[in-house]
């Protein structure tokens, strides 16, 4: 065996920038903090938004979303707490509830409405925006609904606990997986004073969004209800790719980890319509308001 040629490069991702996100209401009122749109969408394509919401207020959550299209790309939605009812017109419907997992691919089109199914108590998740490759973008809307018992998991010799939606992680693969943006995405539970690491491809952007307690990334520390966008000196093409991220907790923390791979398209983004060009942005109202989506 020759040893040089069995050394393994781990280049570990530090942090970039840490986002505190905008507070903003959504559907019919519903209070939420946007942590990712506009500008970087471009740096974490293909993510296109990040939404985090968490209240035991039912006024900030009660009203839900009522009917509203989509058209272009997938919304991913994970509850930590509370009860979801979807609907959609594809005729897809299910109640998500705690630790769940709702992926829907919007496609060429769908009206849909995501309704609290509860009148008070806790309403917690995460409703991310992942792109469609321009050619995938006008596919047969799909959908599934993973409850929480659905979603692998596996828990580290120190004792984090890491719920894997999509990708894989370690050997473990996720409920979902898909081509070309080969997303990861991460639930991590790291107990105070232990340590995780996982892979990340080099070719990967990549965020991480704390809500519990604090953690560490390459010396720095990152707050709940904050995300940090990792670096990735490889994508820059003048330094090695960083292929592994490792973080710790000083307290109990969880955090979720996205990673995708960039699908370097033009985005034209127009409320829940998001396509490559103008063009197919008054496509889809035209089709929206003749009633040609699913
Ligand atoms: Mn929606």
């Amino acid at each position: 065996m020759n040893n040089i040629a069995t050394v393994v490069q781990h280049q570990t991702r530090g942090i970039e920038h840490i986002v505190e996100g905008v507070a903003t209401s959504d559907g019919a009122g519903v209070k939420l903090t946007r942590v990712l749109s506009g500008k970087l969408q471009q740096r974490l394509d293909p993510f296109l938004m990040l939404d985090a919401f968490a209240s035991d207020n039912p006024d900030d959550y009660i009203a839900g979303f009522p009917d509203h299209p989509h058209r272009g790309f997938e919304t991913v939605t994970y509850m930590l707490a509370g009860h979801m009812r979807h609907r959609d017109s594809a005729g897809h419907e299910g109640l998500l509830e705690g630790g769940g997992v709702q992926w829907m691919t919007a496609g060429r089109g769908v009206i849909h409405s995501e309704i609290p199914e509860q009148v008070d108590g806790l309403m917690e998740g995460f409703q991310l925006w992942l792109n469609l490759p321009s050619q995938r973008k006008m596919i047969e809307p799909w959908y599934r609904d993973f409850p929480g018992a659905a979603i692998p998991e596996y828990v580290t010799p120190q004792g984090a606990k890491v719920r894997v939606i999509a990708g894989s992680s370690n050997g473990v693969a996720g409920a979902v997986a898909r081509e070309i943006t080969e997303p990861l995405y991460l639930d991590i539970h790291v107990p105070a004073g232990a340590e995780f690491s996982t892979a990340l491809p080099d070719t990967h952007n990549a965020f991480i969004y704390v809500y519990r307690g604090t953690v560490t990334v390459d010396g720095v520390q990152v707050a709940a209800r904050r995300m940090a966008i990792l670096s990735n000196p490889g994508s820059l093409g003048n330094a090695p790719g960083a292929n592994s991220v490792t973080l710790s907790a000083q307290e109990d923390a969880r955090l979720i980890l996205v990673a995708g791979k960039p699908l370097n398209e033009p985005i034209v983004q127009y409320g829940p319509f998001v396509m490559n060009t103008q063009q197919q942005i008054h496509q889809a109202l035209n089709d929206y308001n003749n009633g040609h989506f699913a």
